[in-house]
């Protein structure tokens, strides 16, 4: 089992919304900061453990820079995501280019600022020489294939286009030293949403031997690996969340099993976690609009996929409650829908839920708050403009208990910036 809270009550919701209509997404820095604080503490074990916050996950520069305060340093897979890293004043090889075809105006941005550049295929070495030019400093992406199972988000490995295979690997490091690379790094991403501490625990192992086998077949020493994102959150209730420190404990076997025999002791441990950073901190807050009573019965809110796709796209579950009604009887079934003229667009199928009131019950004001938890990551990134929907803006619940606005909604004028109608009125 775990806790899934919610920072404000009813009342205070009531208060906010008068100030910033919902939909919009609540983040909280408490909470966030102290998820950041365990981490770290059960993974300092390791020589130089350092999590580079996966961007695509919050693509916000305040919350980049909160997370840069505690520590953390950032993984990129784009030039824009490049760009907010370095907003957000993430420097150096803090900075992680985890991309796959990858453009040479990728390469350039992050050599130019010292990332840490992470090859996804053998062929970019060459690519990357004739680009940017080799940085003294390069990790490889590793691509297990058959020698591990993959999960259900990412899939198989020997199906996914990510990384080098094993043998690559090696011929890899071989030709970077003959270039003339003086600093190696290791990297893989197998798992998405995992929360089997085990399978992370493999994961390390099957780094940590093949650091030891580049080692022996290529005399080139890793400075640090990588063992990549993919940390699950415990979406349903009735899931438990991983125990960082049962987890460290067993890479740490591991690592005196593997590394230290092979005289690869201090060697880095970094990480690239995105969605257990921010995941069960954030939350999309919405009012429901509309009650509808047919085959089934509908509550419409007044946000829809278009503000947080993951139930629609993967079928995937976000826990649902209603501030006020923690405590009352779960009398109802109820998909719970947004707007787009897509019959996809559900936030919940068939759900137990207390009796919800609606905007229109009220005559056309107010309605329960409906607030989607676990949406602090994947969430309003991953947010989209079809049928004209406009995405919802983000607030921050800081330290201090005051909420700050880290993000507007998009207005009309947004939706149509990358028009130019001048030419409108000519066009036939
Ligand atoms: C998506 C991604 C991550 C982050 O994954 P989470 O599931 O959010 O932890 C890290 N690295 C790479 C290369 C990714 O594509």
């Amino acid at each position: 089992m775990n806790r899934k809270y919610f920072p404000l009550a009813r009342i205070d919701l009531e208060k906010l919304a008068r100030q910033y209509p919902t939909p919009f997404y609540l983040y909280d820095e408490k909470g966030i900061i102290e998820n950041v604080r365990r981490i770290k503490a059960a993974y300092s074990i390791f020589p130089g453990y350092l999590n580079h916050f996966a961007v695509k996950a919050l693509p916000n520069p305040f919350i980049l820079k909160m997370l840069a305060s505690e520590g953390l340093g950032a993984d990129c897979a784009s030039f824009s995501e490049l760009l907010l890293a370095e907003m957000a004043g993430i420097k150096g090889e803090d900075i992680m280019l985890s991309s796959n075809e990858t453009p040479a105006k990728e390469y350039e941005t992050a050599k130019k600022i010292g990332a840490v550049i992470n090859l996804d295929d053998i062929t970019h070495i060459e690519f990357l020489e004739k680009t940017a030019g080799l940085p003294e400093l390069i990790s490889l992406r590793y691509n297990p294939g058959p020698l591990k199972q993959g999960n259900a988000i990412i899939g198989k490995p020997q199906e996914a286009k990510y990384g080098l295979t094993r043998e690559q690997i090696i011929r890899g490091f071989s030709l970077l030293k003959e270039k003339g690379a003086g600093r190696f790094a290791l990297h893989t991403m197998v798992a998405s949403n995992e929360l089997s501490i085990p399978y992370h625990i493999e994961t390390a192992r099957m780094l940590f031997e093949l650091a030891v086998e580049v080692l022996n077949k290529t005399g080139v020493r890793l400075e640090f690996v990588n063992l990549g994102g993919g940390m699950g959150i415990p979406y349903r209730p009735e899931q438990e969340a991983v125990d960082y420190q049962v987890l460290t404990e067993g890479i740490q076997i591991a690592y005196n099993e593997i590394i230290k025999p092979a005289g690869l002791d201090p060697l880095g441990i970094r990480t690239e976690w995105g969605r257990i950073i921010t995941g069960p901190y954030g939350w999309l807050v919405s009012r429901a609009v509309h009650k509808k009573e047919i085959y089934r019965n509908y509550i419409g809110l007044d946000s829809c996929m278009a503000d947080m796709m993951r139930p629609a796209l993967y079928s995937a579950y976000h826990h649902i409650t209603i501030p006020g009604k923690e405590a009352a009887p779960l009398s109802e079934t109820y998909d719970i829908v947004g707007s787009l003229c897509e019959n996809n667009d559900k936030f919940a199928v068939q759900r137990q839920l207390p009796k919800i009131d609606t905007a229109a019950d009220n005559g056309g004001a107010g309605g329960d708050f409906v607030v989607i938890h676990d949406a602090g990551a994947h969430g309003r990134a991953m947010g989209f403009n079809y049928n004209g929907k406009l995405r919802c803006g983000e607030l921050l619940l800081r330290q201090d208990g005051s909420i700050v606005q880290i993000r507007r909604p998009e207005t009309v004028d947004d939706y149509f910036a990358t028009l130019d109608i001048s030419g409108l009125k000519n066009f036939k």
